[in-house]
C-alpha cells in the first residue's frame, strides 16, 4: 500500500515537473499560468509523499506543513489560471488583493501553529501494522478548509458558467475541467471526513494538472475545425463534389446541388449529371484540371474543373473532391472590356490602336495584294460643332461612320483615328474613286430641322513598303490632304514622295526660324514705289532669308509654311521693327518716303495689330503716316465685325491702309464702296492679261476710276514695261511698283539709289 502510493505520488510529481518545463517554454500566453499551476501542485504531492513514506512523527508533521501551505499556493495559481483560461478581465484589483490577503493570512496561521497549536496536530494510527500519522484538525485547519473550498467553488462556478454559456463546440474544454475539479473535490472531502491517513485526492490534483496542461496547450477543438471546414465548403461560390474511392459522389455543397439538379441526399446522381454536362469525370488517384463550356452563342457558359485527391496521414488516397468554378461572368466581362478598349463608344468603329493592329494583321495575311490607306478628314468639324451643337456633331460623326462602313468587303479595315478623322485600309483594287467622289459631294447630314453638307476630304497613301509603321502610312495619307486646300469639287488626293520631302523641309525650316532671326539671316529687301512723275514715293518691305545652306530664299518658299503654323507672327513683327528702324534713319533726310509692310491674316488672330504698330512708331519717333500697312484682300473680304474693327483701328491710329492683291481673289467692284481702305493695290496678274484683252483693260480702267471717285488711291504692282507704265498713268493710276523700276533690293543699295 505504502509503496504503491509512493510510486504514484512520485510519478505525479515528476509528471508535474515535466509539464512545468514544457509550459514555461510554450509560446502561448497561457503557458506561464499553466506552469505556475503545475509547479504549485508539486509541493502538496511531495508533502503527502513524505507523510506516506515516513513512520516518524516529525517528518510527517513537516509533510503536512508542506501539504497545507502548498494548497494555498495551488489556490492562488488556480485562480490566476482560471481567469486567464476563461478570459476574465473584469475582476478589479481590490478583489485580487483581498484574495491574496486571505491566502497570506492562512499561510501565516500555519507558521504560528507550532506555538499556538490552533491549526492541527498529528495522531498516530496503525495501518497494516505500520504507524501512520494523520492530522487532527482544529479551528485554524477548518478555516483553511473553508477558504480553499470557497475558492474552489468560485472557480467551479466560473467554469460551469463558461461551460453553459459558450457555444457547444467550446464547452467541451470547460466541461472536462469541471468534471475533474468536481471529482477531485469530492475525493478530497472524502479524505477529510474518512480520516484515512492517505490523501487520495492528491491523485486527482495530479490528473487535474495534467488535464489543464493538455487542454490549455495542446487541445484544438477538432469539431470546431470540422464545422469551420464544412461552413467554408457550403459557403463557397464554387460547386464542390466529394467522391469516395469507389468514385461515388458522397456530398455536394449548395452551388453543386444547384448546378446538377440533384435533390435531397441523392448525391450519387450528381456523377451522372456532371458527365452529361462536362463529359467524363474521373475521380481516381490522379488530380486533373480542365476548362469546359456549355451551351451556345449568347447562352454559352464557361467552367473550370479541378479534381483534387485527399490522402490520410500515411499518404493513402481516401477520396477526391471536384471544384467547379463558373467563369462565365469573368469571361463575359473580359470580352466586354476587350470590346470597349478596341471600339469607339460613339460609332462602334475600331479605335486607332486596334485599327492599326487589324491592318497589320490584314497586310501580313495577304502579302501579294496591294493595299492603300485612306485618311478621311472632316473639314471644319469644329465649326459644325460650334454652330449646330455637340449633339448634331456626334450624330454627324455617326453618319460618317455609317457611310464608311456601308457596302464594303471583309478586306477593308476601318476605324476612328481621332475626333473628326477616320482611317481605312483596303486593297487597291477595291478603291472606287468615282463612287467616293459622288457620295462625298452629296453627303449631307439631316437631323430634325438641321440639314448640313459636311465636307469630307480623303488623303490616300498607296502602301509601297508594307514594313513601315501603320501610323506612318496614315501620316502620309494625311499629308496628301494638304494639297486639296479648300477646293470643293475635289475630295481625294494622293500622296507622293515629294510631299514627304516637303513636310520634312517645312519642319526643318520652322525649327530654324528663331536662330535665323537672331543671326539676322532674315532681313527686309526694299522695292521702290514710284509716282506718275517717275519719282520715288516709297517702298515695300519684302522679307528675304539668306540661309547658310539653302542660300537666298524668296518668301514664297517659307511664308506659306509659317502662315500655316502661326510662326508668321514672329517674322512680321521683326519686319515691322526693321521698317521702323529704316524710317527713323530717313526721317531727317527723306521725310516724305513711306514704307509698306505686309500683314498676314494670322497676325490679327494673335495680337492687336494697331496697338503693336503704334508702340513701334512711338518707340522710333516716326509719324504713323510713314508706315503703310498692306492687308490682303481675303482679310478685308472676310467682312467680319472683328476684322472691320481692326482696320478701322489702324486708320484711326493714322496708318495708311492698303488693300493688297486686289483682283486676285473674289473681290468685286461693288464691294469697294464698303472697304475702309486708303490704297488699292491692283494685282499684276490682273494687269498682264489686260495688255491684250480689251475687256480686261476696260475693267482695269473702271477700277481705277471708281477708286478715284471713292477717294481710294490706286497702285499697280508688277509693272514690267515702259508701255504698261504709260498705259496705267493714262488711266489715272497714281502709284507704280514693278521690275520696270527695280526688283526688291537690299536696304543699303536702295538708300544709295533713292535717298539723299
Ligand atoms: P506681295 O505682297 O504681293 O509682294 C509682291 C511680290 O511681287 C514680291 O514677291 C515681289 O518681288 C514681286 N514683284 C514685284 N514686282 C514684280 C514684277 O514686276 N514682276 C513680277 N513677276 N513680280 C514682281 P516676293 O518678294 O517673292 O513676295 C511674295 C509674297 O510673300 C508677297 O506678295 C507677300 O504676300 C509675301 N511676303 C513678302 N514679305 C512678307 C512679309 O514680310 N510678311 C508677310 N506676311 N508676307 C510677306
Ligand atoms: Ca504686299
Ligand atoms: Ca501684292
Amino acid at each position: 500500500m505504502r509503496i504503491t502510493f509512493v510510486a504514484v505520488f512520485s510519478f505525479l510529481a515528476l509528471a508535474m515537473v515535466v509539464c512545468t518545463f514544457i509550459s514555461m517554454r510554450s509560446k502561448k500566453e497561457i503557458g506561464k499560468y499553466v506552469a505556475f499551476l503545475t509547479v504549485s501542485i508539486i509541493p502538496p504531492i511531495i508533502g503527502n509523499l513524505i507523510v506516506v513514506a515516513s513512520d516518524i512523527r516529525v517528518l510527517s508533521v513537516i509533510g503536512y506543513y508542506v501539504y497545507f501551505l502548498g494548497m494555498d499556493v495551488i489556490m492562488l495559481s488556480l485562480v490566476r489560471f482560471t481567469f486567464a483560461y476563461c478570459n476574465i478581465t473584469v475582476i478589479t484589483r481590490k478583489y485580487r488583493y483581498a484574495l491574496y490577503g486571505v491566502l497570506a493570512a492562512d499561510a501565516l496561521q500555519y507558521v504560528l501553529n507550532p506555538f499556538f497549536g490552533q491549526a492541527f496536530s498529528v495522531d498516530q494510527i496503525m495501518v497494516d501494522s505500520m504507524p501512520y500519522f494523520r492530522p487532527v484538525a482544529y479551528a485554524g485547519q477548518t478555516a483553511h478548509r473553508i477558504i480553499d473550498y470557497g475558492i474552489v467553488f468560485i472557480v467551479l462556478f466560473i467554469f460551469i458558467y463558461k461551460m453553459t454559456h459558450s457555444p457547444r463546440i467550446y464547452s467541451e474544454k470547460y466541461s472536462v475541467i469541471v468534471i475533474t475539479l468536481v471529482i477531485t473535490t469530492i475525493t478530497e472531502t472524502f479524505f477529510i471526513f474518512s480520516r484515512t491517513p492517505i490523501d487520495r485526492a492528491m491523485v486527482g490534483f495530479g490528473i487535474f494538472g495534467l488535464l489543464i496542461f493538455y487542454f490549455s496547450l495542446y487541445y484544438r477543438p477538432l469539431r470546431l475545425l470540422d464545422r469551420m471546414l464544412a461552413n467554408i465548403a457550403s459557403g463557397m461560390h464554387q460547386a464542390l463534389f466529394f467522391f469516395d474511392t469507389s468514385g461515388k459522389c458522397i456530398w455536394a455543397n449548395e452551388p453543386g446541388i444547384a448546378m446538377t439538379g440533384i435533390s435531397g441526399n441523392s448525391f450519387e446522381k450528381a456523377e451522372r449529371d456532371l458527365r452529361e454536362m462536362f463529359g467524363e469525370i474521373r475521380s481516381d488517384k490522379n488530380e486533373w484540371h480542365r476548362e469546359e463550356s456549355t451551351g451556345r452563342g449568347e447562352d454559352t457558359r464557361y467552367y473550370e474543373l479541378e479534381m483534387h485527391k485527399v490522402a490520410d496521414e500515411r499518404g493513402n488516397w481516401v477520396g477526391s473532391f471536384l471544384v467547379i468554378t463558373d467563369n462565365t461572368k469573368q469571361k463575359r466581362d473580359f470580352a466586354r472590356q476587350l470590346y470597349n478598349a478596341n471600339h469607339d463608344p460613339l460609332t462602334g468603329l475600331y479605335t486607332r490602336s486596334y485599327l492599326y493592329e487589324q491592318i497589320r494583321r490584314e497586310l501580313s495575311a495577304n502579302p501579294d495584294t496591294d493595299y492603300l490607306v485612306a485618311f478621311v478628314d472632316v473639314r471644319n468639324f469644329k465649326i459644325v460643332n460650334d454652330i449646330f451643337g455637340k449633339k448634331f456633331g456626334d450624330y454627324a460623326i455617326q453618319c460618317i461612320a455609317k457611310l464608311i462602313s456601308t457596302d464594303i468587303s471583309e478586306h477593308v479595315k476601318y476605324g476612328r483615328l481621332a475626333g473628326d478623322a477616320f482611317g481605312a485600309c483596303l486593297p487597291v483594287s477595291e478603291l472606287d474613286t468615282e463612287r467616293i467622289e459622288r457620295e462625298l459631294s452629296e453627303f449631307t447630314v439631316k437631323s430634325g430641322s438641321i440639314e448640313h453638307h459636311i465636307l469630307i476630304h480623303i488623303g490616300i497613301y498607296e502602301i509601297v513598303d508594307k514594313d513601315i509603321e501603320v501610323s506612318v502610312m496614315f501620316d502620309r495619307a494625311n499629308m496628301a490632304l494638304s494639297t486639296i486646300k479648300e477646293e470643293y469639287r475635289k475630295h481625294i488626293a494622293y500622296y507622293d514622295d515629294k510631299m514627304r520631302a516637303k513636310v520634312l523641309w517645312n519642319q526643318n525650316i520652322s525649327g530654324q526660324l528663331q536662330e535665323a532671326l537672331k543671326q539676322k539671316q532674315i532681313m527686309p529687301y526694299l522695292q521702290p514705289i514710284m509716282n506718275a512723275d517717275g519719282k520715288i514715293a516709297g517702298a515695300e518691305a519684302l522679307v528675304r532669308w539668306i540661309h547658310p545652306e539653302q542660300g537666298f530664299m524668296n518668301p514664297g518658299a517659307f511664308i506659306p509654311v509659317f502662315e500655316k503654323n502661326g510662326m508668321i507672327v514672329e517674322v512680321d513683327k521683326y519686319m515691322w521693327r526693321c521698317a521702323c528702324e529704316i524710317l527713323s534713319k530717313w526721317h531727317e533726310t527723306d521725310p516724305d518716303l513711306f514704307i509698306s509692310v505686309n500683314i498676314s491674316p494670322k497676325d490679327f488672330y494673335f495680337m492687336d495689330v494697331a496697338q503693336e504698330l503704334t508702340k513701334l512708331v512711338e518707340e522710333y519717333g516716326i509719324p504713323t503716316s510713314a508706315l503703310r500697312v498692306e492687308i490682303t484682300e481675303t482679310v478685308v473680304m472676310s467682312n467680319t465685325d472683328d476684322r472691320m474693327n481692326d482696320i478701322r483701328k489702324l486708320k484711326e491710329a493714322g496708318f495708311v491702309v492698303e488693300m493688297d492683291d486686289f483682283g486676285s481673289g473674289y473681290s468685286s467692284l461693288n464691294m469697294l464702296k464698303d472697304m475702309p481702305v486708303d490704297v488699292l493695290k491692283i494685282d499684276m496678274k490682273f494687269l498682264s492679261s489686260a495688255q491684250n484683252d480689251e475687256r480686261a483693260r476696260t475693267i482695269l480702267q473702271n477700277v481705277i476710276h471708281l477708286s478715284g471717285d471713292l477717294r481710294i488711291a490706286s497702285l499697280t504692282e508688277g509693272v514690267e514695261t515702259e508701255e504698261q507704265y504709260r498705259m496705267l498713268s493714262d488711266m489715272g493710276c497714281e502709284l507704280f511698283q514693278g521690275y520696270h523700276f527695280s526688283k526688291p533690293i537690299p536696304v543699303a543699295q536702295f538708300e544709295e539709289k533713292y535717298t539723299h
